[in-house]
């Protein structure tokens, strides 16, 4: 089989290497730097060059050994499988996968999304023989609102108290950019205080030309400076002691799953905000179809959805248990 699945993830043999593999490997093509897909360890590594660089900042010395960086449309032949990487939408750097071989074209879309993002550049369509797709928002339920209205939302809590400050859990890569950016655009000019823990990410985008404001270290900044004022913070600081040198903070979280009510309940949030870096049904449909492939393997927890749906198309279908891509949830 030219791609099957293993314990250390998927596996292509033509070419002795792994995609987004959950183990270390000798070998290893990388769509994006988010945790559960660039993990420690590797010894060699193909990836786009800020996907490299996120990876080195991220992991010091158990970044790659040997890392080669793709950039988006050159093609690499290796062992007889072209390879090349496309842009997928979803954070600075990330790609989805082409391989062609023997005559066969199958594409591995990593996470996407397809909406329109000011911090990365647009995800491509790319027809394919066989399509593996993300499907962490694969059932009809999960539509995304536009995010302007999220924004909006924002911006109009602070606005009702301003004697309150807001703090926003956000991913530290892609999702913590996106929603300054997202801010500025409409309108927000006033700093914006930022966990240590954001911070590192945040100047990498800078550095990579995606200007973002004012941007402060909360830390640093005193209690009474933060009335009024928007604070982002990693998802896991929102409940911690972290919190207290806030001043009567709104506790926001911009994720897809915000969806779900009862998981902003259950997490304390009191502004859910449905701000999401992954591909929506619709997007996700869309994406099955437009790629023209006549088999779709479903990657990623809720498959089940979209199997039926390529099903119903007369496509070939199957989900792929792949272990260890479930922690994404934050970073949704
Ligand atoms: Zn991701
Ligand atoms: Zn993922």
């Amino acid at each position: 089989m030219f791609l099957e699945v293993t314990d250390r993830g998927l596996y292509c043999g033509a070419g002795d290497f792994y995609i987004d593999p959950v183990l270390p490997v000798a070998r290893a093509l990388i769509t994006h730097g988010h945790a559960d897909h660039a993990i420690p360890g590797h010894d060699s590594v193909l990836a786009t060059p800020e996907t490299l660089a996120i990876m080195s900042l991220r992991h010091g010395e158990s970044a790659p050994k040997t890392p080669q960086p793709i950039r988006y449309g050159e093609t690499i032949d290796h062992f007889g499988v072209r390879i090349s990487f496309h842009p997928a939408g979803h954070v600075l750097g990330s790609a989805q996968i082409l391989l062609e071989h023997a005559g066969e074209r199958t594409l591995i879309t990593g996470d996407f999304k397809r909406r329109p993002d000011p911090t990365c550049p647009p995800y491509q369509v790319i027809q394919a023989d066989r399509l593996v797709i993300e499907a962490t928002f694969g059932l009809p339920i999960f539509r995304h609102p536009p995010v302007e209205t999220q924004i909006a939302m924002l911006l109009a809590s602070q606005k009702r108290d301003e004697s309150r400050s807001q703090l926003v859990g956000v991913y530290p890569l892609g999702k913590c950019q996106r929603v300054i950016k997202l801010l500025r655009e409409a309108g927000w000019e006033a700093p914006i205080y930022l966990h240590g823990a954001l911070l590192p990410l945040t100047r990498f985008y800078e550095e990579n030309g995606v200007s973002l404001g004012p941007i402060k270290p909360a830390t640093e900044t005193k209690k009474a400076e933060l009335v009024g004022q928007i604070v982002l913070a990693p998802p896991g600081a929102l409940s911690d002691r972290w919190t207290r040198r806030l001043p009567d903070p709104v506790i926001a979280y911009a994720s897809g799953f915000m969806q779900i009510r009862a998981r902003a309940r259950q997490r304390g949030v009191e502004l859910p905000l449905v701000i999401s870096d992954h591909a929506d049904w619709d997007e996700l449909t869309a994406t099955i179809l437009d790629s023209e492939a006549r088999e779709i393997w479903v990657t990623h927890g809720l498959g089940d959805g979209l199997v039926h749906f390529a099903r119903g198309k007369g496509l070939e279908a199957k989900s792929l248990e792949i272990r260890g891509y479930e922690e994404e949830e934050v970073a949704a």
